[in-house]
Formats: C-alpha cells, structure tokens, sequence
C-alpha cells in the first residue's frame, strides 16, 4: 500500500511540474537568448574603443561608434541589435581565408560593407589595392582596439 501511494503522489507532483518547466523554459529561452549576430556585434564593440554606451531613448542605453572604413556615426542597442544600419566586416574577406577571430572582425556602415564587397574582395587574392585596403582597415583595427571589459 505505501509504495503505490507515494508512486501515485509522486506522479501527480512531477506530472505538475512537468506542466510548468516546459512553458516557463521557454519564455527565458526566448527573453534571454541574443542571435549569433547581436553576440557578434556586442564582443566587437567591446573591443573597439570608438564604441561608448550612453543614453538612447526611453530610458534605454545604447552603444555609439564609428564605421571601421568612413567613421559615419552608428548607433547599436545594448542588446547588440543595430539601430542604424550596423554590419559586420570582414576585415580579410572570408572568400580570402579571413577567420571569425574578433581581430579581422569590424562594424561598418552597410554603404562601405557593400561597397568594399563589390570592389575589393571580389578580387583575385593578392591583388595590390584590395591588399592594401586589408591592410589599412587592419592597421586600424588595431589602433582602436580595447581589451575589453
Ligand atoms: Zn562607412
């Protein structure tokens, strides 16, 4: 007899629970989580020096920098979402062999993301002016580089 009774009470307090962990799961899977971009964006701006958090709106705060190429303003919310238009640059194209490593990784306006895309990176590897644009977008990088916080 106590064996089924406890079996039975047991049942009914796990099948409870089990009702509610799921849902409530969930909703902090959904508040919580941060895309691989919004992540990406945020472990950048922490190692930019350009990159300052000030009030936004609403009460909000947000993340203010430069565009790695034309230093245009962007603006990027704390949770890494871009509030203006905020890509991710390759430094040395991926088509290259440029890694996901945060040093060859940059924020640009998406005008010079494109832009740098169509004119340089398409090029063949090697060729002289996509070379030095590599180099001086690294050369910068570098000089506004913070370890970060
Ligand atoms: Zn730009």
């Amino acid at each position: 007899m106590w064996p089924r009774r406890v079996h039975l009470s047991h049942g009914r307090v796990s099948g409870g629970a089990a009702g509610r962990v799921p849902s409530s799961l969930a909703r902090m899977t959904a508040r919580g989580k941060l895309s691989a971009k919004q992540r990406t964006l945020l472990a950048i701006v922490a190692t930019d020096s350009t990159f300052e958090r000030a009030p936004y709106r609403d009460g909000q705060e947000a993340w203010f920098g430069k565009c790695l190429h034309c230093n245009a303003h962007l603006v990027i919310g704390a949770d890494g979402e871009p509030i203006s238009r905020a890509t991710i640059e390759h430094i040395l194209p991926q088509c290259h062999g440029g890694t996901d490593a945060l040093e060859n990784l940059g924020i640009a306006c998406a005008r010079c993301n494109s832009e740098k895309g169509v004119r340089h990176d398409s090029k063949r590897r090697g060729d002289v002016r996509a070379t030095e644009i590599v180099e001086k977008l690294a050369a910068k990088r570098r000089k506004r580089w913070r370890e970060p916080a």
